[in-house]
């Protein structure tokens, strides 16, 4: 099984950002970015993403500032990938359990970091 590849803009430094939806939004940021823009494997995007997000919340519920661990914190899409939201920096943020739960929007099984099958 070959890992899927994926087009991922990052910033000067060379962290990912997000990964793009689609081609199209890809070669369309391209035009204007060509140096930001990398392929890499699905699975490596999101864990530099995951790790970019969970340095960010310091150990802290970036909802309500409850103290968190990499095991009890859950990852949330701000906005949800069915509504447009990407796997990004930005969009995405480290929760308690208790933020995490209510979301109204959420329709999260189980996305601990700890156990993630997916995200
Ligand atoms: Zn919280």
């Amino acid at each position: 099984l070959r890992a899927e590849i994926v087009r991922v803009e990052v910033d000067k430094f060379g962290q990912v950002e997000r990964i793009f939806r689609t081609t199209r939004a890809a070669v369309t940021f391209s035009l204007e970015h060509p140096q930001l823009v990398r392929t890499m494997p699905r699975r490596e995007a999101v864990e530099a993403i995951r790790y970019r997000v969970f340095n960010r919340s310091q150990g802290n519920c970036e909802g309500c500032g409850e103290v968190i661990t990499w095991e009890t914190g859950e990852m949330n899409e701000k906005l949800a990938r069915g509504k447009g939201g990407e796997q990004s920096y930005t969009n995405c943020e480290f929760l308690c359990h208790g933020c995490h739960q209510g979301r109204p929007d959420s329709q999260h099984g189980d996305r601990r970091w700890g156990g993630r099958k997916q995200w």
